[in-house]
């Protein structure tokens, strides 16, 4: 049993404090990973504030780890006392579903278990990457390549394959026309994902502040959303459409950017329901469909591509005190582009 240091929300309306958590013996297949870096992702933020729905407090979120493995068990193969490796949004699931046989681990039939707020092997609740250890199935747990500076691998974890996994499977490459909604953490990565890929991207943000950044990524145009003229002039433009915005936006009008057989893909995840005009599906032929994060031979294989790319996210890296008003820095739009904790501050 190892004791961690954590910050942890008492409820919804609680900001984020120090405290201590148990992580599990290291069993036969697990890894004790002394965590150097913890990603901070939106979807940490609607899960503690339960705007999800309800969950088990109190609660450490934080699904973007990178760290050293400190301790494996036995019968552990593919990591070694010292390796870098990384952890994102699962920590477990059945491996013998259909699914989890190709690969599919984030659709197991019979429920992948989450980072955090999912249930853990012994009944308890999963307990995330703001905290200074965790205790993982060696399954679950990635290489980190030579070629990611250490801080900017945590969030390749989620923000990186949740945006990797899409634009491979609409098999984003030279020629597509790509356009990712919101430059956020996730955003910022697609941009520089699909535009590795060899897209021809265009970022519609609801405002023009970040439109350098935007281009320097690799997009070819940045639009403000605010703007009526970006929906007139770009009207069936797009073969697909990453949406990455984490608060409610007009469906509608973005299925007019879709080109013929064109896609709009649902990644950010408001708590809100959408709407979507039928009709607009049956123009163009369109497509509305979602994506969640990824398995986990894939993410091994988008570390290993941003490697290779030399893409990495753009981060601000903060004390573990800094969390709660960081928080309200990424509900602002206020994040250049990742905040990343740097977890020897867990420790008091
Ligand atoms: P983030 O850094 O906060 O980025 C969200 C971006 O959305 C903002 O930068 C902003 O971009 C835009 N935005 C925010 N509020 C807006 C508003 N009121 N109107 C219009 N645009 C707005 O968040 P993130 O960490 O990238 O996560 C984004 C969403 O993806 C969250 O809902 C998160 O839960 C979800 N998520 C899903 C998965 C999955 O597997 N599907 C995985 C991770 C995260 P601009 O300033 O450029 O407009
Ligand atoms: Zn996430
Ligand atoms: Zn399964």
């Amino acid at each position: 049993m190892t004791l961690a240091h954590a910050y942890t929300a008492a409820s919804a309306t609680d900001p984020l404090v120090p405290g201590t958590i148990r992580r599990r013996e290291v069993g036969p297949r697990d890894v004790l990973i002394e965590i150097a870096w913890a990603g901070v992702c939106h979807s940490d933020i609607h899960t503690a504030r339960g705007e999800w729905g309800p969950v088990s407090y109190p609660i450490v979120v934080g699904h973007e780890i990178a760290g050293t493995v400190l301790e494996v068990g036995a019968e552990v193969s593919s990591h070694r006392i010292g390796d870098r490796v990384g952890v994102g949004v699962m920590v477990d699931s059945c491996r013998d579903c259909a699914h989890c046989r190709e690969g599919y681990e984030q659709y197991c039939l019979n429920g992948m278990v989450g980072t955090y707020d999912g249930i853990d092997r012994d009944g308890s609740p999963t307990q995330g990457g703001y905290s200074t250890h965790i205790v993982v199935d060696e399954h679950f747990v990635l290489r980190l390549p030579e070629g990611i500076p250490f801080e900017k691998a945590a969030p390749l974890l989620c923000a990186g394959i949740t945006t990797y996994s899409p634009l491979r499977h609409w098999n984003v490459g030279p020629g597509s026309r790509v356009a990712v909604v919101g430059m956020g953490g996730l955003g910022h990565l697609a941009v520089k994902l699909a535009h590795a890929m060899g897209a021809e991207v265009t970022v519609l943000s609801h405002s023009m502040r970040k439109q350098e950044d935007g281009l320097r990524f690799g997009a070819v145009a940045y639009r403000s959303t605010e703007d009526p003229a970006t929906f007139q002039e770009l009207a069936g433009s797009f073969d697909l459409i990453v949406n990455t915005v984490s608060a409610p936006l007009d469906t509608d009008a973005y299925l007019g950017l879709l080109t013929l057989h064109g896609t709009l893909v649902i990644v950010g995840l408001p708590p809100e329901p959408a709407s979507v005009s039928l009709g607009q599906l049956l123009g163009n032929r369109r497509s509305f469909a979602g994506s969640n994060v990824g398995g986990i031979a894939e993410t091994q294989e988008m570390l290993d591509f941003c490697a290779e790319h030399g893409i990495a996210p753009e981060v601000e890296i903060i004390p573990a005190a800094a969390i709660n008003e960081a928080w309200e820095r990424v509900i602002a739009s206020d994040v250049r582009y990742r905040f990343v904790i740097d977890a020897s501050t867990f420790t008091p």
